[in-house]
């Protein structure tokens, strides 16, 4: 265990898998995180049962892999812990369906901590709610098992009904593989609200705008859209790499004097006053519950206002030249083909760094 920047770490030596290998597990969903969740507790030695709806199109998945597989319902039944890993949107209905087969002491395990904190499921008080949430997709969660190695996670407590809440939560991160690479202590509310932020603010959201408007600067002003292309959008994971691998420093000392000076001087007119306002703003609705309200009522009306906004994002021109241009070069065919390696590489990175 390690404190640092007020933040725990634990890793395999901080974990008991006696907390866990007398328990069943029910997984519910067989996708990203269910398939590679279920399969590594099943290799860790713990009991396993799948959780699919009637005629899943899971199902023959997890058979082939060698796992029970029941209704979510009759896999919850059978259970001490119950880790829900289907879709987020689906979560609250599937939990109705099972929420009678929990008994006092069972388990609630999650990968992310939405419905819980803004109260799509409330748990009833005598059984435990945990959180164990791998920082990567599931495939990797799994290949890095698979290979004796770790993937980072997050742990989170919601109630510790049994005083073991914790403990158990952390056999479970042993099992699949997180204590390995190391897991980090923190809540469901630190947990989802900055997840939320950040692809709202930065990752998904902000990023995407900001390459477009970059564009669109460019070929508005008679520029080529190839090379707005190039200068907005292909440059930019050059730009994310070299931060990735050594901060802003590493990244400021690899482009040249005119670039450094001009970024350092130009950026804050771009992200100005007004777009950190924004900022706080777009945090606020994270904050108050007032972008969940939004998203769960845009699903209850069929997601109009996602599907509209999803088709103009995919109609935008940069997606077009991006397509050519892509299929015009030499780096387009390794895309593919590089993917998956270089996500194992990076993957790898984050487990030495630990
Ligand atoms: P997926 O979208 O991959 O889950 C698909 C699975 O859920 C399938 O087995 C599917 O079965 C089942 N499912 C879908 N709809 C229903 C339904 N209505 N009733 C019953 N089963 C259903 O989920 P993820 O793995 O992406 O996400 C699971 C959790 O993990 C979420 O809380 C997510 O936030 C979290 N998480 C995800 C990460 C990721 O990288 N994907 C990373 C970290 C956390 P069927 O064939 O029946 O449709
Ligand atoms: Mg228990």
């Amino acid at each position: 265990m390690t404190d640092e920047f007020d933040t725990t770490v634990y890793y395999d030596d901080d974990a008991d898998s006696t907390h866990i290998e007398d328990e069943t597990v029910a997984v519910l969903g067989y996708g990203s995180q269910g398939h590679a969740h279920a399969q590594n507790l099943a290799d860790s030695g713990v009991d396993v049962i799948v959780g699919l709806r009637d005629g899943s199109s899971s199902r023959e998945a997890a058979e082939a892999d060698g796992l029970d597989v029941a209704t979510p319902k009759a896999a919850a039944s059978e259970a001490d812990i119950v880790s829900v890993l289907v879709p987020d949107t689906v979560q609250p209905a599937v939990y109705d369906d099972i929420r009678s087969e929990l008994e006092a002491g069972d388990t609630l395990q999650f990968a992310h901590g939405f419905n819980v904190h803004y109260g799509q499921i409330e748990p009833p008080e005598d059984v435990d709610v945990t959180m164990i949430a791998p920082k990567s997709p599931g495939h990797l969660v799994r290949r890095n098992y698979e290979n004796s190695e770790g993937t980072p996670g997050l742990l989170a407590v919601y109630q510790d009904a049994t005083g073991d809440a914790k403990q158990e939560a952390l056999a479970y991160g042993k099992a699949i593989g997180c204590t390995r690479a190391g897991v980090v202590e923190t809540t469901f509310r630190e947990e989802t609200e900055t997840d939320l932020f950040g692809e709202q603010a930065v990752l998904c959201g902000g990023v995407t705008e900001l390459i477009k408007a970059g564009y669109e600067t460019l070929v508005d002003a008679g520029y080529s859209p190839e090379m707005a292309y190039f200068e907005c959008l292909n440059e930019m994971k050059l730009i994310v790499d070299l931060m990735y691998e050594g901060g802003m420093g590493e990244m400021w000392d690899s482009v040249s004097d005119t670039a450094e000076y001009g970024g350092l001087t130009r950026g804050e007119m771009i992200v100005d006053e007004t777009a950190r306002e924004n900022m706080e703003e777009v945090l606020e609705a994270v904050q108050n519950g007032e972008f969940a309200r939004e998203w769960i009522t845009e699903n209850q009306a069929g997601r109009p206002s996602y599907h509209q906004r999803r088709t103009a994002e995919k109609n935008h021109e940069i997606e077009d030249v991006g397509e050519r241009l892509r299929e015009l070069f030499a780096w387009a065919d390794d895309a593919d083909q590089t993917e998956e390696s270089s996500d194992q590489q990076t993957t790898e990175k984050a487990t030495a760094d630990d």
